[in-house]
């Protein structure tokens, strides 16, 4: 097998113009499985770890841009003001695992559990490709997220990162697993408060095929927060019958199957666990705002 290692993007987006085959490295905490238990043998692979300009983020005219190869710790350290990435990114596998693990790599995968997923869901993100041969397109993340484990991504191109509008409210990011470290998530989800625009994203990891949004769950909540005041006045209590609505929406909205890991009633069962717990969460910090 060939390895190939470019030092900058222009050398890593040759290396995939000349040799679309070459399945790239960021990482490894996922390809490398992948290769142990030889369920892949690529012929050769193209490792990005060197590639400096892909592992920086950056705020721009009101935007975010997280570089592929930014690994979680990364994200832990330096990205506060992003509360879900961050939860999310504490959440992935052990400390070794962040050290190496990148949402590039998560992307890439594209795996329904992939924890890293809902959160870009709920920040409504771009995910950024490039080729040497068509330079740079943006796909919306549910274009981008193809089916389990499938992405738009073109054999020659390689994913740059993730950009999203920076949103002014609080949020989180929690997941049901059989333990509280190293876990794949059983149901994972991500609720964002949007205050500029009077909206409420809720997206869904590991509860379908690929992750996805409750929209009904979140015009319902919107709609009951501009019905009970509570945009306006932070302290405005909203109805506990609009909240458990929006739980069994949120649950209506997960397409679970049965599976090793938990059964679809579970699963549904925790959609609206931590829907609940999350609405709660954003509306108590909305009384608190540290996020302002
Ligand atoms: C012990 C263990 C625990 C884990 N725990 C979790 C967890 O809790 N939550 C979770 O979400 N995941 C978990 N994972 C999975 C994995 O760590 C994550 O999916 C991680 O984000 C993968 O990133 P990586 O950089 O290592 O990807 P890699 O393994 O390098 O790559 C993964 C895939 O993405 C492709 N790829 C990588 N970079 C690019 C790029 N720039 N352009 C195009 N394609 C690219 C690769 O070709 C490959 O197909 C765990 C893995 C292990 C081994």
């Amino acid at each position: 097998m060939e390895v190939l290692l470019p030092h900058s993007l222009d050398e890593a987006l040759e290396i995939k113009a000349e040799h679309p085959e070459a399945v790239p490295l960021s990482g490894g905490t996922d390809l490398m499985v992948e290769m142990n238990f030889g369920r892949v043998r690529p012929p050769a692979i193209v490792d990005l770890s060197r590639v400096a300009e892909l592992t920086t983020w950056r705020e721009e005219n009101g935007h975010a841009f997280l570089g592929s190869g930014v690994t979680y710790t990364t994200i832990v350290r330096e990205m506060q003001a992003y509360e879900p990435l961050v939860q999310a990114s504490r959440s992935v596998g052990s400390p070794q695992i962040r050290n190496r693990g990148t949402v590039g790599g998560n992307l890439g995968t594209a795996s329904p559990a992939g924890d890293a997923l809902p959160v870009l869901a709920a920040y409504d993100a771009e995910i950024v490709l490039r080729s040497r041969a068509r330079g740079e397109r943006s796909l919306p993340w549910n274009l981008f997220l193809t089916g389990p484990k499938k992405t738009a991504t073109a054999p020659d191109e390689l994913i740059i990162g993730a950009r999203w509008r920076r949103l002014r409210g609080p949020g989180s990011f929690s997941k049901i697993g059989t333990r509280n470290a190293m876990v794949i998530a059983v149901a994972g989800l991500c609720l964002v408060i949007d205050e500029e625009h009077r909206r409420v994203n809720v997206a869904l990891g590991s509860v379908g095929p690929t992750i996805l949004r409750a929209t009904q769950a979140e015009e319902r909540v919107s709609a009951a927060l501009a019905s009970s005041g509570t945009w306006d006045d932070r302290s405005a209590p909203l109805n506990p019958q609009w909240i458990d609505e929006f739980a069994e929406l949120v649950a209506t909205a997960a397409q679970p199957l049965d599976d090793v890991r938990g059964t679809a009633a579970y699963r549904r069962h925790g959609c609206r666990v931590l829907s609940r717990r999350a609405l709660g969460w954003a509306l108590s910090e909305r009384r608190l705002p540290t996020w302002l």
